[in-house]
């Protein structure tokens, strides 16, 4: 499905109890940012892996990167004090050519600078090298592990992929990373293999962090639970899987008025490959273009403007704010 059959068929399943009206009866509509603290930049839409519940399609196939010129609008807007972490996703980021020089410019600012790894990508001999500039800058890691099952990680990114996510982990470990006293932070991303909200953090966390000590000697600092976002490649499974309805309905169920005030798109812009901004990496694949009044493009970046514009909100919102309540920071309620 394209964008626009995407967000047709997401209108349609919204239509009844709809997120508008639910954030209207919180009296939380319309929904408002109330800063930019966060920068997340795809850089690219390129990546090693295909896997089932890629809300970004990525794949080997993409081609779309940002531009040098607007990586360095990033920085620019980045150099704003109310901004404290440049999240820097794809794809894979290391596909990207100018990963290497964007990170030691960043690194500079002394900003939170993390970068979200597929990992498996590190034992690649052309990306290898990765593994001792991410040291270098200090750049918090972040790796998406679905799950402890072997079986089910593959079935959602493919074939052996588990042992490589193992393998890469060892090498981030053998650098610092996740380990005490070092400074290097390595946190891994846990979603659901299947059309079903994620368990407990806290004690899927304890969980993470036994069995990988145990069975692989692998240490990390944090889990962050993710609800699956029925958008991109995901909507598409759940629609062909038959689970698409009871999904969007199980989403709804769980709404937590408790998680409207803290959802991630009031604090974080969205810039897309292509340097134009989003609420959210959600709406960017919805092609769901800012509100009227705030800036469009990165080299526009006005921050007033962007730090106070009017949430693009749609039924996908209610990942958002099932159970604890979703970002791509873990849960949104301890
Ligand atoms: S989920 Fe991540 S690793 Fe998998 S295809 Fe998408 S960007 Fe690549
Ligand atoms: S899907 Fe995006 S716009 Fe909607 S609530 Fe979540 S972060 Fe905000």
């Amino acid at each position: 499905m394209n964008h626009m059959e995407q967000e047709k068929l997401l209108k349609e399943l919204d239509s009844s109890r709809s997120f508008a009206e639910r954030l209207k009866a919180c009296a939380s509509y319309p929904l408002y940012a109330q800063a930019v603290e966060t920068l997340q930049m795809n850089i690219t839409r390129r990546c090693n892996l295909c896997c089932r519940h890629c809300h970004v399609n990525a794949s080997p196939d993409r081609s779309e990167e940002m531009s040098r010129l607007d990586m360095e609008a990033c920085l620019r807007a980045a150099s704003r004090p109310e901004i404290k972490t440049l999240d820097i996703t794809g794809g894979a980021p290391e596909m990207h050519p100018h990963l290497a020089w964007f990170l030691q410019e960043a690194a500079g600012m002394r900003k939170r600078l993390l970068v979200r790894s597929n990992a498996a990508i590190l034992l690649d001999k052309k990306y290898e090298h990765f593994l001792d500039i991410y040291a270098k800058t200090a750049v918090e890691v972040v790796v998406s592990l679905p799950s402890l099952h072997r079986d089910r990680t593959e079935r959602m990114r493919g074939a052996d992929i588990f042992d490589r996510i193992v393998a890469a982990l060892r090498g981030l470990n053998s650098r610092g990373y996740g380990k005490p006293d070092t400074g290097l932070v390595l946190d891994l991303v846990h979603n659901p293999v299947g059309a079903f909200l994620p368990g407990a953090q806290q004690s899927l966390e304890e969980e993470y962090k036994t069995r990988l000590r145990r069975d692989y000697g692998i240490d990390f600092n944090r889990l962050y639970c993710l609800t699956n976002c029925p958008v991109g490649r995901y909507l598409d499974f759940l629609k062909r899987s038959g689970n698409l309805e009871q999904y969007i309905g199980l989403l709804k169920d769980a709404f937590n008025s408790a998680a409207v005030e803290s959802v991630m798109c009031r604090t974080t812009l969205s810039v897309a490959p292509d340097g134009h901004l989003f609420d959210c990496d959600f709406n960017q694949i919805l092609d769901l273009s800012l509100s009227s009044d705030a800036s469009a493009h990165i080299r526009d970046f006005d921050y007033e403007k962007l730090a106070s514009r009017e949430i693009v909100v749609r039924g996908h919102c209610y990942c958002c704010t099932a159970g604890a309540g979703s970002s791509c920071q873990g849960v949104l309620q301890k």
